[in-house]
């Protein structure tokens, strides 16, 4: 593989979308005809990984001629980090993807996989699982692996059960190479995890929306000052940037007409400083042809790109069902400090997608203070909103939701 260029300089903010000067430099690996890599440790690791959790289906069962095209096409063009989880497509993508790597040199290609924290009902399960996932994948080892989804269901089993140290011990034996975590609590847990064990990547949420809207970047600060690289999932918010509307779209073409909504989302996630690869869960083989073709004509994205992702974010936030701009000053006079845009911003998406499970999950990110259900109904917040909301209704609205999804209604 000819080696071709270098691209280092990338000082992208750590916090809000402006950009910071000197916040760290990060080195993108361009090669003919694939797609950039990043080094991570002894490995040189695509920017686009396949996030292996919506392959393609026909009815209820992977279509496994499609994943193996799909697989196919990515390692031609060095795609070649599969992220997988042992519940991922009902259990059934650990199989389906065993079953296609196993055709090509292990040393070709990165596993990632993830010990399902929330499945653990003793320490010894910690094992078991694990010895059962190296068999689904057909391998001997996991290149990535991490506790999987640490938040406040399953933050007591990760610790009772000593699963970093567990997982520390199957890399000192050679079944796995490095030793992460992913995360779907709140800035405040993340702030004790972090720190807790030397990691060597966390696995974030992370896409252009949510970064201020719902404060993303908090996260990604705080596994920043613990200089731990960060994995990208969710980049396009599960499909939530991909369709967007009218205006958001108008905004996007206004200023890159020849980009796609994709390109522009994953391209911003991988831009952030000490990103190793930006998963994206894709479902057929155009869509994985689309990726790579971003990636292999990879760039950074500019601050005036930056500054229209800022735009189109607001509009979309804006165009949901509660027509919330994110100006937060609401916040500047709640005497509880309930995140109002943030909590409006993950209803307005669920209203968009339907999707119950990413509503609740980002609910659960909300630190416990600022939930919609620590609301006094003092009223203090209508008077200061541009948009004239009923926001205590408002906010009791998004809670019952979120009640309803939970108890399965
Ligand atoms: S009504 Fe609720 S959200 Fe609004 S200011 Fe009072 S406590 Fe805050
Ligand atoms: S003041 Fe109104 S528009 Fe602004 S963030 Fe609060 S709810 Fe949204």
């Amino acid at each position: 593989m000819k080696r071709r260029e270098f691209i280092i300089n990338s000082a992208l903010t750590l916090g809000g979308t402006a950009l910071l000067a000197g916040c760290g430099k990060h080195e993108v690996i361009l090669s003919e005809n694939q797609v950039a890599k990043r080094k991570f440790k002894s490995l040189d690791v695509p920017l686009l990984g396949f996030g292996c959790m919506r392959l393609p289906m026909k009815g209820d069962e992977v279509d496994m001629n499609e994943l193996e095209k799909m697989v196919e096409y990515a390692m031609q063009h060095g795609a070649n980090y599969f992220d997988t989880a042992y519940m991922y497509v009902d259990g059934k993508s650990e199989i389906a993807m065993g079953k296609v790597l196993k055709n090509y040199n292990r040393k070709d290609i990165i596993i990632a996989d993830k010990s399902p924290a929330m499945y653990m009902k003793s320490k010894d399960d910690v094992k078991r699982i694990f010895e059962e996932q190296l068999k689904k994948c057909q391998t001997d080892y996991f290149d990535f692996y991490m506790v999987h989804n640490i938040n406040k269901n399953t933050i007591d089993n990760y610790r009772n059960f000593e699963m970093y140290k567990q997982l520390d011990d199957f890399r000192r034996q050679g079944l796995v190479k490095y030793v992460g975590f992913s995360f779907h609590g709140t800035p405040d847990m993340l702030r004790e995890v972090a720190p807790e064990h030397p990691w060597d990547f966390a696995q974030l949420q992370i896409n252009y929306l949510d970064w201020d809207v719902v404060k993303a970047h908090e996260q990604y600060d705080i596994v920043q000052a613990q200089k731990i690289p960060v994995t990208v999932m969710e980049p396009l918010r599960g499909g939530g940037l991909v369709n967007l509307s009218d205006k958001a779209m108008a905004k996007l073409k206004e200023h890159y007409p020849d980009t796609t909504p994709a390109a522009f989302g994953l391209r911003w996630a991988a831009s952030r400083a000490n990103v190793v690869t930006v998963l994206s869960g894709m479902s057929n083989l155009q869509q994985m042809k689309d990726n790579i073709e971003t990636f292999i004509h990879y760039k950074d994205m500019t601050e005036e790109e930056i500054k229209v992702a800022d735009e189109v974010a607001k509009i979309i936030q804006s165009q949901g069902e509660i027509n919330c701009t994110a100006c937060r000053y609401c916040m500047e006079v709640c005497p509880r400090g309930i995140n109002i845009p943030a909590a409006f911003a993950l209803y307005n998406q669920y209203k968009v997608t339907g999707n119950k499970m990413l509503f609740s999950i980002y609910y659960d990110t909300l630190a416990d203070a600022e939930k919609p259900d620590k609301c006094i109904k003092c009223g203090l917040c209508n008077k200061n909103c541009p948009q004239s909301l009923e926001i205590p209704t408002l906010l009791a609205k998004i809670e019952d939701t979120y009640k309803q999804i939970k108890g399965g209604k």
